[in-house]
């Protein structure tokens, strides 16, 4: 690793003022799973960092609050063990905890957090998809003022993201969950555990009250494009829709439509699509049964 010189402000504020009084050329540092790797590999990333501000003692990307219509408040510098255990995550948000649930080792799982995962962009993150189909928002702060940001308008492509310097994503707003829904995330990988997804698929349903009618559908799909991408002709086509078994496979046809992967070492693009096609419905099935349950 090259030098670069490294801060540990104790308030949102400080870390602000830093990049302010710094000037181009820093960097947020959370867990460190994917920057430390990605310096020791030499940063070609992105420009190699002159400073890293840490943000482990900032109280303010440590919260996990539920507020009564509003929905859920989640830290970004909440580690994926945090979130993968947290009640109000499992509770109502059980794609999220699915996906955190899955990252890396327990090792990993203690260090990384979420908003490193969501940051550093990959198309293959797991809490990605989660926290689309869960139609997350992200607070960002910086040295320009406050923001709130969709994820869907937060990533631009691989390792490339809305942030501007300087700005740290704070926390996300979470909607609450509609009556009778329930969410589910899943991955494909060749190895149970300490792997990358060669496909991931997040779906969030809502019946209505007598459970004969998808009110809302959203499905997520990760590792099949240069970002993480909604699936939205398949959630359309369910939408208002009985959940009959065709509805359900015309959506997964469609959701395997609208993926574009690659071919890369980890699988083919038609086995990437393939398998977006299989684990949609497959989800979508679950899913539906679990909101009819309750
Ligand atoms: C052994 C191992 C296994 C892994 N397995 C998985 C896996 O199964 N699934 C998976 O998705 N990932 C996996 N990862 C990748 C990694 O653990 C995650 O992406 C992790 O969540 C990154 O979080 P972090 O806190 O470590 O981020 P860092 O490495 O500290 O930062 C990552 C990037 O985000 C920026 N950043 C971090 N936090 C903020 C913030 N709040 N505001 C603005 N910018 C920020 C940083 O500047 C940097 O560019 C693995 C990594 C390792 C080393």
């Amino acid at each position: 690793m090259r030098p670069f010189a490294h801060f540990a402000p104790g308030s949102l504020d400080e870390a602000v003022e830093i990049f302010r009084r710094e000037g181009e050329g820093g960097r947020p540092l959370a867990g460190g799973t994917d920057l430390v790797v990605q310096l020791k590999e030499g940063g070609h990333k992105f420009p190699y960092p002159r400073y890293l501000v840490s943000l482990r003692r900032l109280p303010e990307l440590r919260a996990l609050e539920w507020r009564d219509g509003q929905g859920l408040l989640l830290g970004a510098g909440l580690t994926m063990a945090e979130v993968a255990r947290a009640e109000a995550v499992r509770g109502r948000y059980s794609a999220l905890a699915d996906g955190a649930g899955l990252v890396g080792s327990l090792q990993t799982m203690n260090m990384a957090t979420v908003g490193g995962n969501v940051c550093n962009a990959a198309p293959s993150a797991d809490t990605a998809p989660p926290l689309l189909a869960l139609e997350a928002s992200a607070r960002i702060v910086g040295p320009e003022g406050e923001r709130l940001v969709p994820l869907e308008e937060f990533w631009l492509g691989p390792g490339q993201t809305a942030l501007r310097h300087g700005e740290v994503l704070v926390e996300f707003l979470l909607p609450p969950p509609m009556p009778r829904s329930a969410s589910i995330y899943r991955r494909h990988t060749p190895r149970q555990q300490m792997d990358i997804a060669v496909v991931g698929v997040a779906v969030a349903v809502a019946l209505d009250e007598a459970g004969r009618t998808l009110r809302k559908v959203r499905i997520a799909l990760g590792a099949v494009a240069p970002t993480p991408v909604r699936a939205r002709r398949a959630e359309a086509a369910l939408e208002g829709q009985a959940p009959t078994d065709e509805a359900i496979a015309r959506a997964a046809a469609l959701a395997r439509e609208e993926a574009r992967p690659i071919s890369d070492l980890r699988g083919s693009a038609s086995f990437r699509r393939h398998l977006v096609g299989v684990m949609t419905e497959r989800l979508l099935r679950e899913a539906i049964e679990r909101a009819r349950r309750g």
